[in-house]
């Protein structure tokens, strides 16, 4: 465990320095607040810190106040020495943010003891703090799993439409088009039925990074369920996601692939979010809009 040592006075300070490497330490010993202070603002500073009371530059109890301030999730553990000339003194360095106080000249044994608290407390927060981050990064983890489609790595149903519910009240607020894409992949029981499930996921991935190639950033690209797909595209009017609709499903179709022993082909609805329309209005609307193009022949885009 590392220690700042800031103390002015010599012999208090050569004294300290030894006794703690003595008792296993590494330590960082500065003569004044200034330089123990430029040290603490240093990436992996020492988190255990002895500091003298009064000393040149910033004194004890204004560097702890900073220290407070600006603490991460690890905090220091900050025992200040005092020189006990005045009762008060302890209170005064407890209540300035430091966590312990020894007063001079120090008993060496009670040091030891106060100094190994210390390293306890720091340890265990050290411990807090990497949990914590590993906590983090778990839920993050959860959170993204929940949004997205296990075979596909498209956004799934309930992050559509929490997106959808977003997009539609943001679209009417500032006046702007709103369209949405319907997809349906054609014939696709054929394929689970003569060549088997896994041969089926292949195509799904393969159809849903297709998507997510020609989709702008802002535009939720989503498995809608089995093979159904619903694209939304903020900002985007009937007209362009036609043409966005059309170019997916010309690349499908001409796509050479070993996981599409037969010619997969997918059918499209479009349409635009009109005044005065719900959620599950414009969703009805797309999805007659794809009905249409089945029963037109498939392999084709609809806009209603
Ligand atoms: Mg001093």
């Amino acid at each position: 465990m590392n220690i700042l040592i800031a103390e002015d006075d010599a012999p208090s300070r050569l004294i300290l320095q030894s006794l703690l490497t003595k008792w296993g330490y590494t330590v960082t010993a500065v003569a004044d607040g200034d330089e123990a202070w430029r040290i603490l603002c240093e990436p992996d500073h020492p988190l255990l810190v002895i500091l003298d009371w009064m000393m040149p530059g910033i004194e004890g109890p204004e560097i702890v106040r900073r220290l407070r301030v600006k603490e991460g999730s690890t905090p220091h553990y900050v025992i200040i020495m005092t020189s006990g000339t005045c009762e008060n003194t302890p209170v005064l360095a407890l209540d300035s943010g430091a966590d312990d106080f020894i007063a001079k000249p120090f008993n060496h044994a009670e040091l030891r003891a106060r100094v190994n608290v210390g390293c306890r407390i720091t340890h265990l927060h050290e411990a807090l703090a990497e949990k914590l981050h590993k906590l983090e990064s778990a839920s993050e983890t959860i959170s993204r799993l929940a949004r997205t489609d296990e075979l596909t790595g498209l956004h799934n149903r309930r992050s559509f439409n929490e997106s959808f519910t977003l997009a539609l009240s943001s679209a009417r607020r500032h006046n702007h088009p709103l369209s949405l894409i319907s997809i349906d992949l054609d014939n696709f029981k054929r394929i689970n039925d003569t060549f088997g499930h896994s041969t089926g996921d292949l195509v799904l991935k393969e159809f849903s990074d297709l998507l997510k190639e020609m989709v702008r950033i802002e535009d939720i690209a989503s498995r809608w369920g089995g093979e159904e797909f619903i694209i939304l595209l903020p900002n985007t009017s009937r007209d362009a996601a036609v043409t966005l609709a059309e170019r997916i499903r010309s690349i499908f179709e001409n796509q050479a692939s070993s996981a599409k022993p037969l010619s997969v082909t997918a059918s499209f609805g479009v349409a635009q979010l009109q005044n005065g329309e719900n959620e599950d209005d414009l969703i009805r609307r797309v999805d007659n809009a794809l009905y249409e193009a089945k029963r037109e022949g498939r392999n084709r885009v609809v806009a209603y």
